[in-house]
């Protein structure tokens, strides 16, 4: 965090109610975007939880371009089916797309049409797609997809845990936004929207926290209900008053573009190393983190098996260097109807830069260990499950290598 950040978390107001903090929060949330109402909440995955909570029977379909692993989560543990509508160049690593993203506005309005607008509580969308990538989605195509949402009288949701990370792209990547400022295209992107999930610990630039943002007062009555049932009350909703302050400050920071910047260099610098090494990345690069095809770089490894786990492995056996998996241990699910496996597009390993931390010579070091790995690769082992919760595996689940012949 900043010093500025941690100056006003001297300074915070921890009364109950009334509280400078939240007010403080609040009128940055407005001048973003630019929601009347909202709910401080401890993680992302909270407000998921209270909208999830608040707007899902049983059976339901929640559409977005890609689900997070928590939002996923969220919507199957309230019998909920999230359903991702991406577009096909996002399943295809080497081919440059501006905003890989994108939602298929087409399979969107296919797929509402084909179960019901009423099976459908809501529909979002996530900016920057993390689960594919950390890839932007243009203003074009969120306009696109409000409209399809309006439409069919469908409240939107926009997943903004990396708000401004997507509008630094959309600043450099769409036609007509290079001479406006990261506020102007937040408050651009968040007017068609009903409502946003934000997790403070990305673009909140803070240790803590997030929030839920929404336009319509009926639904806000239900989810500050629902916060105040679990969370705590409206003027802190499971934080302390210093929280919200450093996250209001962190809101303010992140749409510096001296900031988004310094942040996307970091990962374009690290992102041409690896290339240079041969390694397959997802490309072009997002904001925080690059994606490694772990599935391309150890093929004798099947999906089944989690190339992504066992490169991850490695990597912080060799190095000390902790990435995670994005893919079969976190996506792979039974077929609702056939019941048979159905694994994620890809076998990713995601090493997301933490902002603020590290120099560029701490990048290098990271691509000296993956030289490293990739020197042995072909010895490198398959993993197997030895234990595993049903929802959220990844977070807990125990794997083991298979040490077999073929190693
Ligand atoms: C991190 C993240 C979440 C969940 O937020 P937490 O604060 O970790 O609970 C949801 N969606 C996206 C896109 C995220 O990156």
């Amino acid at each position: 965090m900043s010093q500025n950040q941690w100056s006003v978390m001297m300074k915070g107001d921890e009364a109950y109610a009334g509280a400078k903090s939240y007010f403080y929060l609040k009128e940055v949330i407005d001048e973003i975007f630019g929601f009347p109402y909202f709910i401080p909440t401890h993680q992302g995955r909270a407000a998921e939880n209270i909208l999830a909570t608040c707007t899902i029977t049983p059976g339901d379909y929640i559409p977005s371009n890609m689900h997070f692993d928590t939002t996923d989560a969220n919507i199957r543990a309230k019998g909920g089916n999230p359903v991702n509508c991406i577009i096909e160049k996002a399943y295809q690593p080497n081919i440059f797309h501006p905003f890989k993203g994108n939602m298929d506005l087409l399979k969107l309005q296919d797929f509402i049409e084909k179960v019901g607008a009423e099976k459908v509580p809501f529909g979002m969308i996530t900016i920057t797609n993390n689960a594919g990538g950390g890839q932007p989605v243009s203003l074009e195509n969120l306009r696109g997809v409000s409209k399809i949402y309006k439409k069919f009288g469908i409240p939107f949701f926009i997943d903004g845990c990396r708000f401004a990370e997507n509008a630094y792209f959309i600043k450099l990547r769409e036609l007509g936004y290079s001479d406006k400022t990261i506020l102007e295209i937040c408050q651009e992107i968040f007017a068609l929207a009903d409502g946003t999930i934000v997790s403070a610990k990305k673009d909140g630039l803070a240790n803590i926290g997030g929030f839920l943002a929404v336009r319509d007062p009926i639904l806000f009555e239900k989810v500050n209900n629902e916060l105040i049932l679990r969370e705590g009350f409206t003027t802190y909703g499971g934080l302390a008053g210093r929280d919200l302050s450093v996250i209001a400050t962190g809101l303010r920071e992140v749409i510096q573009e001296d900031y988004l910047a310094y942040r996307l260099g970091q990962i374009n610098y690290l992102a041409d190393r690896v290339q240079e090494l041969g390694i397959p990345i997802i490309t072009p690069p997002g904001a925080h983190a690059l994606y490694i095809n772990a599935g391309l770089l150890l093929p004798h490894i099947p999906p089944i098996e989690f190339p992504g786990q066992a490169l991850a492995v490695e990597l912080y056996l060799e190095g000390g260097i902790r990435t995670v998996e994005i893919g079969s241990f976190v996506f792979a699910h039974p077929h609702p109807d056939t019941g048979e496996i159905v694994h994620p597009p890809f076998e990713l390993v995601r090493l997301a830069i933490p902002r603020r931390v590290y120099t560029q010579s701490h990048l290098d070091y990271v691509a000296e260990m993956l030289a490293q790995v990739i020197q042995k690769r072909k010895q490198i082992p398959s993993y197997k499950i030895v234990s595993a919760p049903k929802l959220l595996r990844h977070f807990t689940g125990k794997l083991e290598p298979i040490l077999s012949s073929r190693n």
